[in-house]
């Protein structure tokens, strides 16, 4: 389950395709409930971007864990 990054709602990663409700920031996908989420995102992507996705991604990806 993905979450939105402006509402914190989760957010099914088809669904929100099929809607075209995604944006690209800094390389990676984020996904949103609605047009307006979106828009949100859009305005201001650094806010919503750094406070999401943390407990999705591996925080340790470090050079010496690569292999
Ligand atoms: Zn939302």
């Amino acid at each position: 389950m993905k979450q939105d990054p402006v509402c914190l709602m989760e957010i099914d990663e088809t669904e929100a395709r099929s809607q075209g409700l995604t944006a690209e920031y800094h390389g990676r996908t984020y996904f949103f409930c609605s047009d307006q989420c979106k828009e949100d995102f859009d305005r201001d992507p650094e806010i919503y971007a750094s406070q999401a996705g943390s407990s999705d991604q591996p925080d340790e990806f470090q050079a010496d864990d690569y292999i």
